[in-house]
């Protein structure tokens, strides 16, 4: 049954239309990873679906009811919640305070503090230390942590291993994968790393220029009709090269 339903977003920054026509339906413990190469439009859907820059077309419903034009601050009581690109954690304030701050606004389920360090526990040892002091993967864990806190239907991760170590991603993707075989939630995650998201996702969604290039579960195409969506490089292309 469907869960997330988002159906022909338009999203335009004044005269440019940076998403075109996306769509997609996820149930309750889906996973869809969308790809793209920068300024593909991934992040500004993300924003749309976090209420942040409002569509100009399309629709948004969650558990059927229409949050297309629901503001962001009300998006998380709705059951929405994002990690956004950039974390934007308070950086004078601990991790402890960072995450306090989540679960007092967020709304009333399983994620709790106890359940976000169990899940996260390279935050244990820096629970007390101020974010504006931590690594790249340790903000990640935080911000990820945050976003559970607040006990969302849809979990929106955007870039999750943009400018991370190697052991920071496999960090992240092992905790990340512990919280979907719970099958509490669904996600949308935004991932450059092309083999992490084929490996993660159960749909994925490859955005170019703003428009749906390719879309359906991995196992439907090729890794070379996946690069060539990743790239937009048509049909008519490859055969003329
Ligand atoms: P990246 O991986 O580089 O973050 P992306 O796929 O997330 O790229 P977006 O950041 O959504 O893509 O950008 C899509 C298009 O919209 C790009 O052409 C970008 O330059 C443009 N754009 C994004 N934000 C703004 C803005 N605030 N004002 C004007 N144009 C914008």
């Amino acid at each position: 049954m469907t869960l997330f339903a988002v159906a022909d977003i338009v999203c335009r920054h004044g005269l440019l239309t940076a998403v075109n026509g996306v769509g997609f339906d996820l149930a309750k413990g889906e996973v869809l990873c969308i790809i793209g190469a920068n300024g593909a439009g991934k992040t500004t859907l993300m924003r749309a679906l976090a209420g942040v820059h409002p569509p100009a077309e399309g629709t948004i419903m969650l558990n059927g009811r229409d949050l297309t034009h629901q503001p962001a601050h009300e998006r998380t009581r709705s059951g929405i919640s994002i990690s956004p690109e950039g974390r934007r954690l308070f950086a004078d304030l601990t991790v402890r305070e960072n995450l306090q701050i989540a679960a007092e606004n967020g709304r009333a389920g399983d994620w709790t503090m106890p359940r976000v360090l169990d899940a996260f526990p390279q935050l244990k040892p820096i629970f007390d230390k101020q974010a504006g002091s931590l690594s790249g993967g340790q903000r990640q864990a935080v911000a990820i942590g945050r976003a559970l806190l607040a006990n969302p239907d849809v979990l929106l991760l955007d870039e999750v291993s943009l400018g991370l170590s190697p052991v920071a991603i496999e960090g992240v993707y092992q905790s990340l994968s512990a919280i979907k075989e719970k099958r509490s939630m669904a996600m949308v995650v935004v991932e450059q790393d092309l083999n992490r998201a084929l490996g993660f996702a159960d749909q994925i969604l490859c955005m170019a220029e703003g428009r749906t290039e390719l879309q359906g579960a991995p196992t439907d195409f090729t890794k070379a009709q996946i690069t060539a969506a990743y790239f937009g490089i048509h049909d008519e292309e490859l055969s003329d090269a």
